[in-house]
């Protein structure tokens, strides 16, 4: 058993006032551990608000609500990808391509970021269609092309409208940090 030793340290009040954010720092009686700092806030009302990091609080609510919106647009990246599976897999399987090399360079071509060629390489061995080797709701023109030839055009505008939507919501929603004044050891 190894023995450890815990100093506390005052980093600010909290952002009520009422109480303090705390740093822990766990130092070990043995030679290969590294110290361990957490750290905590001592008032009730704001520990439920705020998480205290490396550096800063987090607003929790803030910070959930963020995960979620990420979620959301997740969830809209799939969805075009879902449905325009069978039209991605299809342009590409065309023999023109030849090899994975060319496959993986249409797609840069058509900036859908695909997998760098060794992972496209271990995607395909490990039966992973060609949509999910790239991302293909980057390239809206050619995704409608592709949906316009076969009557999905409108669904698709749909979806990629439900896209841009949630990279609206997401990159305009704030999350709240404090900073912690400069870390006084
Ligand atoms: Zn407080």
């Amino acid at each position: 058993m190894s023995t450890s030793e815990t100093d506390e340290f005052e980093v600010m009040a909290c952002p009520c006032g009422a109480g303090l954010v705390m740093k822990y720092v766990t130092t070990y009686e043995n030679a290969w551990s590294g110290a361990d700092t957490t750290y905590g806030i001592s008032c009730h009302k704001c520990s439920k608000e705020w998480s205290a990091g490396r550096g800063h609080l987090t607003h929790l609510e803030d910070d959930r609500a963020n995960t979620s919106l990420f979620r959301t647009l997740m969830d809209a990246e799939d969805a075009i990808t879902k449905f325009m599976e069978p039209e991605i897999d299809a342009y590409f399987a065309n023999p023109k391509f030849r090899d994975m090399a060319k496959v993986q360079r249409e797609m840069m071509r058509l900036s859908l970021s695909p997998r760098d060629i060794r992972n496209f390489r271990i995607g395909r061995a490990q039966g992973k269609r060609y949509s999910e080797l790239c991302r293909p709701f980057k390239n809206r023109s050619w995704l409608t092309s592709l949906a316009s030839g076969v009557g999905k055009a409108e669904e698709l505008s749909a979806l990629c409208d439900a896209r841009e939507a949630a990279i609206a919501a997401y990159e305009t929603h704030n999350v709240r940090k404090i900073h912690f004044p400069a870390d006084r050891r």
